[in-house]
């Protein structure tokens, strides 16, 4: 007998037909002798929904209350999932966090998953029941209700495999694996039969938006064996998988995108100790979150330093350097947002030289300019003016030959 959570997105549940169709796979699933436990996202565009009600109401709505009412959007598809499989004879029950119960931190909109008392599921389970968990939400200590992040049903999922030791975490959804680059873009782009975790949780972290990286840090901490497959075709999807040592890896895996990107330099600032700090911790108080960071090699004492930050803070963290910049004794801040990221993956990378000029001799012969550089053990990063960013791709993954 085969546990398995299986994860049902907003996109998945975002019609009553949607939601009758899930039910009959279920049901077909149960059918093959699989206990299932299942966690189900809002319906698609509630939480967006919800979220304006609430910044509607209040310039600064109160993170508890913010709470309260996004949690709402998932008990509307638990109870109705619940129903329809009901009403095709089978035993269901919905459960809202608290009910499970997953015990979460007391951060409010960010919450994390502190423990998990598998007992109702466990009893479901040998009575037959289908346990229907609301995603993205728990209970903190003091019993008020919590969120997870954006995203955070893919969390709730892996969590609950990993408290049940569950034979896979299966996370349903409106595209039927991890590609080697995003098939709206790259036309022979191609899905992944598996993938590592450590790739992957590159790939979520530097634009694939298949899988929260949350979820995937969390998976493979507790080694849950994840897929990420159709809700509605059949397919064995893209399974995620340690890394094997006997396997051939290829050397890169896959490439990810983000375009809503900007950067910043601050010109002609004084090379000396404690000047990044004074730039960022502004920045980093604001909050705004910094990515890439370039700072150039001094001469005459002077310095250019050059950070990414996603395009929506760009105005802000202009703002913030203008009313710095006299104080650092700079000469001038300048930007730019209409940048974009690309990111080339693989674990292949370690164990091979020279991934990076070929990346950069490929781009060159398509006369792409790149603008910041950097490198991690399994991944290059790179930005490049966002009208070249789909040229770009494109050409990385001919180069590492992806669609073969
Ligand atoms: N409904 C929540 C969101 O939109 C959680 C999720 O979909 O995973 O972020
Ligand atoms: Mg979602």
């Amino acid at each position: 007998m085969t546990i398995l959570v299986q994860k049902f997105g907003g996109t998945s549940v975002g019609s009553i037909e949607k939601i009758n169709k899930i039910a009959d796979r279920i049901v077909r699933d149960l059918d093959q002798d699989n206990r299932l436990v299942i966690v189900v996202s809002a319906m698609s565009g509630e939480t967006n929904r919800l979220l304006s009600l609430g910044n509607d109401i209040s310039a600064e709505p109160d993170s508890r209350e913010m709470d309260v009412l996004l949690a709402s959007g998932e008990q509307v598809t638990i109870s109705l999932l619940s129903m329809a499989l009901i009403d095709r004879g089978r035993n269901a029950q919905s459960y809202l966090g608290d009910q499970v119960s997953i015990t979460t931190d007391n951060q409010f909109g960010r919450a994390r998953i502190e423990s998990i008392d598998t007992e109702n599921l466990r009893r479901d389970l040998d009575d037959g029941v289908v346990p229907i968990v609301a995603g993205f939400q728990g209970v903190d200590r003091e019993g008020n209700l919590t969120t997870l992040g954006r995203g955070g049903s893919d969390t709730t999922a892996v969590a609950i495999a990993a408290a049940l030791e569950a034979d896979e975490c299966q996370i349903c959804t409106d595209v039927d694996g991890v590609y080697t680059a995003d098939p709206r873009l790259v036309e022979n782009a191609r899905r992944l039969a598996t993938v590592t975790f450590e790739e992957m949780l590159e790939l979520a972290s530097l634009g694939s938006k298949v899988l929260s990286a949350r979820s995937v840090e969390f998976a493979s901490k507790y080694r849950v064996p994840m897929r990420v497959l159709s809700t509605f075709e059949e397919g064995s999807g893209t399974l995620i998988t340690m890394e094997n040592a006997t396997m051939e890896q290829p050397i890169v895996s896959g490439i990810a995108h983000t375009a809503d990107e900007a950067k910043l330099t601050v010109s002609g600032v004084p090379d000396v100790p404690g000047v990044a700090s004074r730039i960022l911790s502004p920045i980093g108080k604001a909050p705004i979150e910094v990515d890439m960071i370039v700072q150039n090699t001094g001469a005459d004492g002077l310095t250019d330093f050059t950070f990414t930050v996603k395009r929506g803070d760009y105005a802000k963290a202009v703002k913030i350097l203008e009313s710095i910049c006299k104080d650092l004794g700079a000469r001038e801040v300048s930007g730019d947002n209409t940048i974009a990221k690309i990111s080339v993956v693989g674990v292949g990378m370690r164990s091979h030289a020279g991934v990076a000029t070929r990346l950069f001799d490929a781009l060159a012969a398509e006369n792409i300019n790149i603008q910041m550089i950097s490198t991690s053990e399994i991944k290059i990063s790179i930005v490049v003016a966002e009208r070249y960013m789909e040229l770009a791709l494109r050409c990385a993954h001919d180069e590492f030959g992806l669609s073969e």
